[in-house]
């Protein structure tokens, strides 16, 4: 079964093309880590995959989520979510981190006077602000919230409305070493079911376990698609950095250093 297909994408800014013919396929249930230099084009081809970012209007352009081509963007909302760093100004807020977990049920940022919420939505809110570990931090105003705890909040808020599909881009950037780990922790448990996860990520020690596709980006194209055991090489790093990479795997966790 599809998660998402997408067909020869081009994104073009400042006159150059930062996505370049990429086309990319996942199965539901499937594991993703999109790895690559900055500047390779990950993050738009997961604004793309979300449908944040529109490619040009080629002919040969196709996108389909779920089996839909089409999508009214606030019902996809809730079956695909995103986490990113480029969010963070927009939840920079006075909502408070329950308020904005229970307000991704609405596909909204915090609730206005028309929005009815439910006692069944503050409830799912609070289980997920649970499991991320700030419960006791729910009433707390988000622009009062660390990186690290505004990051847990949008995760709970990602998670509330127990999407199909998850992408997080970048999603440990600016947290500590432990919240890293507790993030790994988090996310390993969000990869229940049939749930495709897309993750991008700058530390291979991040890839779990259970991801089982690497997708390697460079220059605005995918230069491969494979295996870990596949791609997480020295001579494919190491020519995909444009630097010499050492790779070490341990207990089916990886690291890299150059
Ligand atoms: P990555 O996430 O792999 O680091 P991005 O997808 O964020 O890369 O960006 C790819 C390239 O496109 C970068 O060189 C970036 O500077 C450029 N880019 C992204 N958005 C814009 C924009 N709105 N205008 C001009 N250049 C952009
Ligand atoms: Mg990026």
């Amino acid at each position: 079964m599809e998660a998402f297909t997408i067909e020869n994408a081009y994104v073009r800014r400042d006159g150059r093309y930062i996505l370049s013919g990429v086309s990319v396929r996942a199965e539901k249930g499937e594991h993703i880590a999109i790895i690559g230099p900055n500047g390779a084009g990950k993050s738009t081809l997961v604004d793309v995959i979300a449908r944040r970012t529109y490619p040009l209007a080629l002919d040969e352009y196709r996108s389909s989520i779920l089996g839909e081509e089409r999508w009214m963007i606030l019902d996809l909302r809730k079956r695909m979510s995103l986490v990113s760093p480029s969010q963070d100004s927009f939840f920079q807020t006075t909502y408070t981190a329950r308020e904005i977990v229970a307000s991704g049920l609405h596909s909204s940022l915090g609730f206005d006077f028309h929005h009815v919420v439910s006692q069944e939505d503050w409830e799912k809110a609070d289980i997920e602000l649970r499991k991320v570990g700030m419960d006791r931090l729910g009433d707390r105003a988000m622009n009062t919230l660390s990186t690290g705890e505004k990051r847990r909040v949008l995760l709970a808020r990602a998670a509330v409305t127990d999407p199909e599909i998850l992408l997080l881009d970048e999603a440990s950037s600016g947290l500590d070493f432990p919240s890293r780990a507790d993030l790994r922790d988090t996310i390993a448990s969000y990869t229940t079911g049939d749930r495709t996860l897309v993750m991008v990520t700058h530390e291979l020690a991040e890839i779990l376990p259970s991801i089982d596709r690497i997708i390697l980006m460079k220059d605005g194209r995918i230069v491969m698609d494979g295996t870990k055991e596949g791609t997480l090489r020295e001579d494919i790093l190491s020519d995909l950095y444009g630097r010499k990479v050492m790779v070490a795997c341990r207990n089916g966790i990886y690291t890299a250093f150059s």
